[in-house]
């Protein structure tokens, strides 16, 4: 069967600093795969480059076996792709129900719509619907941030470290959601530094270190390469 994400041997940097030094990763469809590895390896890197805000300077990213190098992140929203960057990526002086009506436009949904289903999955924003996002938690944020990645239905979602800064609890919510998602088929690809957290809910696993992929496999296979990446570390 035909991979969601492909890359092969996938390089890209920021000007002269390489940072991905041939990057191959198979992520298959309607499953959690979880991208693990120390600070610096390329983790976020590697998002960026499949989600078009950077450019491969050799290699190849697959969509559905679609040849995707150097679409534009709009184009490759419009192929199913949504990626949630570090940082969340919400408009903090806009409600939540202002932010959700951002995602309307030029879409197929009506508002009353996404809110609707935004506000099913998550009833904690709908307790929220008129509080400006900048003021809420940063958990309630991640939620919000999800929840705007969902108004667009994508198949495949990237999720960039969502547990940063982030108590233990609601980062275990986040989880299950995550779970829930790749349940209802949609296919997730996860950067995270806490490898246990999105091991638990992980199909498959990457380990990254210094720009390559250096292990992959089943959560409980990696476990070893996870330790040595972070040399006993953070894991
Ligand atoms: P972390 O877990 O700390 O976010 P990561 O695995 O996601 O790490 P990247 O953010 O992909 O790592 O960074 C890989 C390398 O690229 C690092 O050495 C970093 O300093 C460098 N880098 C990242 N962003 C830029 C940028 N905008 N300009 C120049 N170098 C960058």
């Amino acid at each position: 069967m035909t991979a969601a994400l492909e890359l092969i041997g996938l390089e890209a940097g920021y000007g002269r600093i390489e940072v991905l030094r041939g990057v191959d990763l198979h992520v298959p469809h309607g499953k959690v795969t979880a991208l693990l590895g120390p600070n610096g390896a390329g983790k976020t890197t590697t998002l960026r480059t499949i989600g078009g805000s950077l450019t491969p300077t050799k290699g190849c990213v697959h969509l559905d076996g679609v040849h995707v190098n150097g679409a534009s992140p709009s184009a490759l929203a419009r192929a199913g792709l949504c990626h949630i960057p570090e940082g969340r990526g919400v408009f903090p002086n806009l409600t939540v129900t202002e932010n959700l009506r951002m995602t309307v436009y030029g879409g197929d949904r009506s508002l009353p719509d996404v809110l609707e289903s935004s506000f099913a999955r998550f009833p904690r924003l709908a307790e929220r619907r008129h509080q400006l996002a900048g003021t809420m938690s940063g958990g309630e944020q991640q939620m919000l941030a999800m929840a705007r990645s969902l108004t667009g239905r994508p198949g495949l979602l990237l999720l960039d470290e969502i547990s940063m800064g982030l108590a233990p609890m609601i980062v275990r919510e986040l989880y299950d959601l995550v779970g829930q998602l790749a349940a209802e088929g949609i296919t997730i690809l996860v950067v995270e530094q806490f490898a246990r957290l999105a091991l638990s809910v992980a199909d498959f696993a990457a380990v990254m270190s210094g720009g390559f992929i250096t292990t992959v496999g089943q959560p409980a296979d990696v476990a070893d390469a996870v330790e040595d990446a972070y040399f006993g570390g953070a894991a």
